[in-house]
């Protein structure tokens, strides 16, 4: 078999497109291989598929395909015009690669399989790819994706922030909370941010909406409000994000009482920063027993963990009403706690309560999607080549969004 007849077998080149020629260059480790077509061709025309005459050629471009064996493999020809009576002179399309591709759709379709799997460096790496290259891959895949999505009803949404460059900038992610998938990915956390994503809703898909998991943040809200129907049964504040924000009055009270301490050479807060903010189950028994000394005792820090921890039963209920009474009773307490770092968070929840208490109504929480979650923190700890925020969007879209990226 001659070598061009193998190379249009392997390649899958077949009429009017055929091999005209095979070079190999050892030294560079490269086939190039290049393709030619029968000269009284019709070619379609990409918008209305009219079968067209030849109007002239594009200049000589090329794509890399798959390597055969060990060689690296460009594919090269000059793409035909045709030349449509309707739409005037247009470039046809080509079987192996999509428009505006420097890569064949097999060799996409490796990149792509390999970016799913592996980090974007070693793909990279294995692949013999520039950042650039990768990112433009990944970035086709999306915009394919996305635009390959269907109408699904959505029950629960989860809107959240996720930080990028260590909280320089942030980036607002929706989730679809039962299909742990993220739906949209938008620069900042500006009302603006989230009011680009109801838009890519129908009418229908917004009215389906029965919950909204997101964080004490006004801009969300604001949005929110504006467009989806009913949203003040809708919203429910983020568990954890309500849970953060005691540990940091927690930590607040503990960083004022330590220093008191101190000066009076009492040590026994030194070093406990962590044990008052981690859970009963990451401690070993020796350590537990430890800390409940400590937790027991008329320090202020003992007191406020259990504000904190007294706080976090609200989730625990199954009734509106005993879940309000049990709000009563810790606000009373909190704010006679003279500790004024627990004082303002009191205010603070006794301002959102209505929210947070939608949770015993919808049950879900921004970790309800955990696996979305950690999937962000990998794409965030695996992609150092990230230049810009774009990279990171299309990032998660790619490795969250679970679309079908290929060509
Ligand atoms: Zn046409």
């Amino acid at each position: 078999m001659q070598d061009r007849q193998l190379y249009e077998q392997i390649l899958g080149i077949g009429s009017p497109w055929s091999v005209d020629r095979v070079e190999l260059r050892l030294e560079e480790g490269e086939v190039h291989v290049y393709l030619g077509h029968a000269a009284s061709t019709p070619w379609p025309c990409p918008e209305c598929g009219r079968a067209c005459s030849l109007y002239d050629h594009q200049p000589e471009r090329s794509w890399r395909h798959l390597d055969t064996c060990q060689y690296r493999t460009i594919l090269h020809a000059e793409v035909p015009r045709a030349n449509c009576p309707e739409h005037g002179v247009r470039t046809a399309a080509v079987s192996w690669a999509q428009p505006h591709s420097r890569f064949t759709a097999l060799f996409e379709r490796l990149a792509i399989d390999w970016l799913l799997a592996a980090s974007q460096q070693a793909v990279a790496e294995r692949l013999g790819l520039s950042w650039d290259e990768v990112h433009a891959i990944m970035e086709r895949a999306v915009r394919r994706g996305l635009k390959r999505r269907k109408t699904e009803m959505i029950g629960y949404l989860g809107v959240d922030e996720k930080s990028f460059r260590k909280g320089h900038k942030y980036l607002t992610v929706v989730n679809d909370l039962a299909r742990g998938r993220v739906l949209y990915v938008a620069e900042d956390r500006k009302q603006s941010s989230l009011d680009g994503f109801w838009p890519t809703l129908t009418e229908e898909q917004r009215a389906w909406i029965q919950g909204v998991a997101l964080d004490m943040w006004d801009p969300y809200v604001r949005s929110i409000r504006k467009h989806l129907p009913n949203a003040e049964e809708k919203m429910v504040f983020d568990k954890f994000h309500v849970a953060q924000h005691l540990g940091e009055a927690v930590d607040k009270v503990r960083r004022t009482e330590h220093k008191q301490l101190q000066e009076k050479g009492d040590d026994r807060l030194k070093g406990t920063k962590y044990d008052w903010l981690k859970s009963r189950g990451k401690f070993d028994l020796s350590k537990w027993r430890e800390f409940c000394t400590l937790r027991r005792s008329n320090l202020k820090t003992a007191r406020a963990w259990a504000l904190k921890e007294q706080a976090m039963k609200l989730w625990d209920f199954t009734y509106l009403q005993a879940a309000r009474n049990h709000f009563a009773w810790w606000y009373r307490w909190a704010s006679h706690s003279r500790l004024p770092a627990m004082i303002e968070k009191a205010k603070m929840l006794k301002t959102h309560l209505q929210n947070i208490l939608t949770y015993l109504t919808h049950g879900i929480t921004n970790a309800t999607s955990e696996s979305i979650n950690a999937k962000i923190q990998w794409v965030k700890y695996t992609a150092r080549g990230f230049r810009n925020l774009e990279n990171f969007k299309n990032a998660i879209y790619f490795h969250c969004g679970h679309l079908n990226l290929t060509p």
